[in-house]
């Protein structure tokens, strides 16, 4: 991680990661949450796993926030505290809704990345109006379903908590171990897949099924690390 100027503004400078070292951190958390909670480290995590470790890592985890009370199309809310531990809440049509499940998955893991990537960026950061109150709000971080999985890069917050939803649900390991048995399953020659071809939605399918997450969050997945290209893309597969 190297410190760089922070663009939008919000902060005098704010954390790069590289997709490495994003992967490395996600991966770090999952395993250590599910060996202590199961012994094993098995996928797809089950969505009561995702809300445990959300809710250890957060100061409260509301499941049920009604929907007018978050905003236009937002998914889920982490307010930023300059003093304790996020709070998250979650649209409650998610937690609901059973077809939404991959959708609650998605935002789990999304508000996860901020509060284990962003939380520390408001420790004593206070707003000018409050400055003797150190529980008052530093910042609620709105997260919108457009923006879940992926966006420009100068968003980093978002960009970075997209990208981490999706190596806290397909960590590296398990998706190149996954993708390396599809390759000898389906005998795959050529170094690239490309993702508008019967193999590239077979890819995708096979993802989907191992790690219980959408389909666009296996494509995005597969194209940030490279096991997938865009048809006129050329990248090589590992
Ligand atoms: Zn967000």
């Amino acid at each position: 991680m190297k410190w760089v100027k922070d663009r939008t503004g919000r902060f005098a400078k704010r954390p790069h990661y590289l997709p490495e070292e994003l992967d490395s951190r996600c991966e770090a958390t999952i395993s250590a949450f599910l060996k202590n909670r199961h012994d094993s480290t098995e996928f797809p995590i089950s969505t009561d796993d995702l809300t445990i470790l959300l809710e250890q890592n957060a100061n409260t985890l509301d499941l049920y926030a009604e929907p007018s009370g978050l905003g236009v199309d937002v998914e889920g809310v982490t307010d930023f505290y300059s003093s304790r531990k996020p709070d998250v809440r979650i649209n409650k049509r998610l937690t609901e809704d059973v077809r939404l499940e991959n959708r609650l998955r998605t935002t789990l893991t999304h508000e996860l990345g901020h509060v284990l990537l962003h939380g520390f960026m408001f420790d004593g950061v206070m707003r000018q109006d409050s400055l003797f109150d150190a529980t008052e709000k530093a910042e609620s971080n709105q997260c919108k379903r457009a923006t879940m999985l992926t966006t420009s890069e100068t968003d980093w917050m978002e960009w970075q908590a997209g990208f981490a939803c999706g190596a806290y649900l397909m960590p590296i390991t398990a998706l190149t171990r996954a993708v390396q048995q599809f390759i000898q399953k389906e005998g795959v020659h050529g170094p690239t897949i490309f993702l508008q071809t019967d193999t590239g939605t077979a890819l995708v399918d096979e993802v989907v099924k191992a790690f219980s997450v959408s389909r666009d969050a296996a494509k995005v997945r597969l194209l940030q690390r490279g096991f997938l290209a865009e048809s006129a893309e050329v990248g090589s597969l590992f």
